[in-house]
């Protein structure tokens, strides 16, 4: 990425360019695959009820998927199936060499219980690493697909060469598929991490600490620029309908916060992006691809 002057504030993490780069590089990696071995990497999305956001994020993943050369497949059950039928599709995926990766898309009907469906998800095809198992693994150090949004997090501050390492970290959520998970490879790459959440007395005490900010909460401009550390990364996964407003906002003020950060992602074209291009990466290297 760009090389940045010392002190230089306000620099975007460009969640957009960065995707799209790392796509590119997925499409290569899914051409080698298929010349080497003669595989071509198969997404399989579980779609459980008639969501429409859950519609339109498959709709979306399976057009990533054929753009970088991938073959995906939808996979529907109605919105009274029962726990059984659930488990049932999942472990029937499971089963199928011609599956490389499963995500079930959530969140799921009230009626079932998500989490044993999730960890119905083979570890070897748990490309959303939201399972269990997978989470376990990430907490023992251990080799697992990392749950994507987290990891598109910590790709997006790898590539802009963000330090991470004895820096501190300050995580606001704690959400078992964001906030927990990048607290934990926050913590892996040496950071010193703090998670702070609704029942945190005085938020900015901690925000203003940090080296490393990564908002997770769902609550519209949450972080003002005077919660900012002067130059910090500050990374907003926060996607929040306001009325009266267009498009998403973010849980970071942003005119006020890019005075102050040194880097900082948009809302959108920031950390959004790299969710996708995390799950086609775990897919390719579900596949046996790189
Ligand atoms: P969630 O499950 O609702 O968790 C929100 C977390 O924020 C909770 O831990 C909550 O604390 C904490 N919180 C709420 N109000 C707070 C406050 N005033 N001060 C400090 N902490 C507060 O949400 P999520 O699923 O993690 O999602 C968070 C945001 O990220 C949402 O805007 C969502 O749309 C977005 N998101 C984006 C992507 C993507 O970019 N691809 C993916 C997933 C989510 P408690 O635990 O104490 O309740």
């Amino acid at each position: 990425m760009t090389k940045v002057e010392v002190g230089t504030l306000g620099v975007l993490l460009d969640g957009t360019a960065t995707s799209k780069a790392m796509r590119l590089e997925i499409a290569v990696g899914v051409k080698r695959l298929q010349a080497e071995k003669g595989v071509t990497p198969h997404l399989a999305a579980v779609l459980i009820g008639n969501s429409p956001a859950s519609e339109t994020y498959v709709a979306m993943k399976a057009r990533m998927c054929e753009r970088v050369g991938m073959l995906s497949s939808l996979h529907r059950l109605g919105d009274t199936c029962s726990q059984a039928e659930a488990e049932d599709l999942v472990s029937r995926l499971n089963a199928n060499p011609e599956v490389s990766g499963i995500l079930v898309q959530h969140p799921l009907p009230k009626h079932l219980h998500e989490p044993a469906i999730l960890d119905c998800v083979t570890p070897a095809k748990d490309v959303d690493g939201i399972s269990t198992g997978s989470l376990g693994a990430l907490i023992n150090g251990e080799p697992a697909f990392p749950s994507c949004t987290p990891a598109g997090i910590i790709e997006l501050m790898e590539r802009y060469g963000i330090a991470i390492e004895g820096k501190r970290a300050v995580v606001v959520g704690r959400s078992i598929i964001l906030g927990k998970p990048v607290a934990m490879m926050l913590l892996n790459r040496n950071a010193t991490v703090t998670i702070c959440h609704s029942r945190t007395p005085n938020l900015a005490d901690y925000t203003r600490e940090a080296d490393i900010l990564v908002a997770a909460v769902g609550r519209a401009e949450l972080i003002t620029g005077s919660m900012i550390k002067r130059g910090s990364a500050v990374l907003d996964a926060g996607y929040n309908r306001v009325e009266g407003r267009q498009g998403d906002v973010g849980d970071v003020e942003f005119e006020t916060a890019r005075q102050v950060a040194g880097y900082i992602t948009p809302v959108p074209g920031g950390v959004g992006p790299m969710t996708i291009a995390m799950l086609l990466r775990n897919t390719l290297r579900a596949a046996g691809g790189e």
